[in-house]
């Protein structure tokens, strides 16, 4: 690792875990909570779950596995780049979508449904749920134990009323403070990564074409580029070669943004990150692009009569297994059966939003269709 910024987490200023260990000895803090996050079993569930195509649709397009793969690799360079903590940085991003549903967004937004009158769900809550409470790996804790900043990191969004359930880890939504900057990398890391794959799924699937892109700026600007560098390229290389500039592009531009806001903010501590204004974010110019290029996404891929389809099935499938478990929680797996006895509506979308997409199937029909016996 590259020597660290003034302003960098480092482990010397970690607020440490929940439950105090032994120093992991050849291994730096943030490495450990990485290797935790890597080892877990809602990390090899992200396989099967859904980015923006269901995990059966096709064998080629992004998992929530790789998107998070993806994200880490950027977050990581530009780390390193800014002279931050890239072992935080990537524990942060890899960890990010453990809390996550099956089914993408419209898993989440069923469930947040279901559990309207019983709190809500929040999928960047249930991923500090998750490696806080969730995965049994360890003999002295629930959950990974990992460090404070770590879990700051994943803590992204929150709500007031949550945040005031989470002591220290919810302060800084109550104080409207910011967290480290590797935890506001890792967010900006996860826009560039999904709006950069989403197109080469979305052109791969055939839902959206290259000529329709015309109309997105900084697709068309690269892909001119390209053309020009190696004329006559076409197909897989001229898709791969304009993404592959639209990730450059946006990583240059977001270190070099970040660098003049640091300086315009005469930041050189961790204390004034906390209090300064956001401080990763993309230069005014470019802004609006990434803004036209989501937009695109959303009207032309998300929006798409075919995907439209599916995430209606996966919002039925959701909120069937709720009603039938809230009707019934025998019917849940008996370590469930247990948790239910505490908390009904929190475990049962504990059960769900562990669930990857063909298991989430799977035990729909195991629930409903008379000719499935187990
Ligand atoms: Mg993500």
């Amino acid at each position: 690792m590259n020597a660290l910024a003034p302003y960098a987490v480092t482990e010397a200023v970690s607020r440490g875990r929940l439950h105090p260990e032994p120093s992991p000895g050849i291994r730096s803090e943030f490495q450990r909570d990485r290797d935790r996050v890597v080892h877990s079993t809602a990390f090899r569930r992200l396989e099967y779950k859904t980015q923006v195509f269901v995990n059966h649709e096709g064998d080629l397009f992004r998992t929530r596995l790789t998107h998070s793969i993806e994200v880490a690799q950027i977050t990581r360079s530009i780390a390193r780049a800014l002279g931050l903590n890239e072992d935080l940085a990537e524990a942060i991003a890899l960890a990010h979508d453990l809390g996550h549903t099956p089914f993408g967004h419209a898993g989440q937004d069923a469930l947040n449904h279901c559990m309207k009158p019983f709190g809500g769900f929040e999928h960047n809550l249930q991923s500090l749920r998750t490696v806080d409470l969730l995965e049994e790996h360890y003999a002295g804790f629930d959950g990974l134990n990992l460090t404070f900043e770590t879990r700051e990191g994943i803590l992204k969004h929150c709500s007031i009323p949550n945040a005031h359930q989470l002591g220290e880890l919810g302060k800084r939504f109550i104080e409207g403070t910011q967290p480290s900057l590797e935890a506001q990398l890792a967010n900006l890391a996860d826009e560039i990564a999904y709006n950069n794959h989403d197109i080469d799924d979305g052109l791969r699937s055939g839902l959206i074409t290259l000529e329709q892109l015309e109309e997105v700026e900084i697709f068309a600007s690269m892909r001119r580029k390209v053309e020009r560098q190696w004329p006559g390229v076409s197909g897989r290389r001229l898709i791969h070669e304009t993404i592959r500039s639209m990730i450059n592009a946006m990583a240059v531009d977001l270190i070099e943004n970040t660098r003049r806001n640091i300086d315009a903010q005469n930041v050189c501590s961790l204390a004034q990150v906390w209090c300064a204004p956001k401080l990763i974010t993309h230069s005014e110019g470019f802004e609006p692009q990434m803004q036209a290029l989501k937009r695109f996404l959303r009207d032309n891929l998300y929006w798409h009569y075919q995907v439209l389809r599916m995430t209606n099935k996966a919002r039925r499938i959701i909120s069937d297994l709720f009603d039938a478990f809230m009707a019934d929680p025998r019917l849940l797996p008996p370590q469930y059966q247990h948790r239910a006895r505490e908390d009904k509506a929190r475990a049962i979308a504990d059960y769900i939003a562990g669930m990857t997409d063909r298991y989430a199937i799977k035990e729909h029909r195991r629930l409903f269709t008379v000719d499935e016996i187990h």
